[in-house]
């Protein structure tokens, strides 16, 4: 992968990506050795600040309990998804809250429910 990114920019700093629309920079970045959606959305979000809503184990998780996504639907599935329905502005914030979240309350096993700050609009815990 870092093989490939060098013939196309030997500095690696990706900066012939800054000037892409964002549709091409996830196309290309996709288009990379071992690069999936996450990752790509990752390195589109963090490093080149665009408004992308990358998926990881944590927030399908929560997005599957609160019946955003279909349990069982692949990360990829629900990244393309969920991103139209999440402003621009909003989606690195809620991505790192949903993390923090994911991490802290909205566990994968023995989720905690008691005051989670969700539970007023999650479809699990009315189950
Ligand atoms: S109510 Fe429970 S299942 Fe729903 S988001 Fe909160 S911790 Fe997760």
């Amino acid at each position: 992968m870092v093989r490939r990114l060098a013939e196309d920019d030997p500095t690696l700093c990706l900066d012939f990506l800054r000037e892409m629309p964002t549709p091409d920079v996830m196309a290309y970045l996709l288009a990379l050795p071992g690069v999936g959606p996450k990752t790509a959305a990752c390195v589109a979000l963090f490093e080149l600040g665009r408004p992308v809503f990358p998926v990881d184990t944590h927030i399908l998780r929560i997005a599957g309990r609160l019946g955003w996504v279909e349990v069982g639907e692949s990360a990829e599935k629900a990244q393309q998804r969920l991103e139209p329905f999440i402003p621009a502005r909003l989606r690195l914030e809620l991505h790192l809250n949903l993390i923090a979240h994911g991490r802290a309350t909205c566990v994968a096993r023995s989720p905690k429910c008691e005051g989670c700050c969700l539970s007023a609009i999650c479809d699990f815990i009315h189950k």
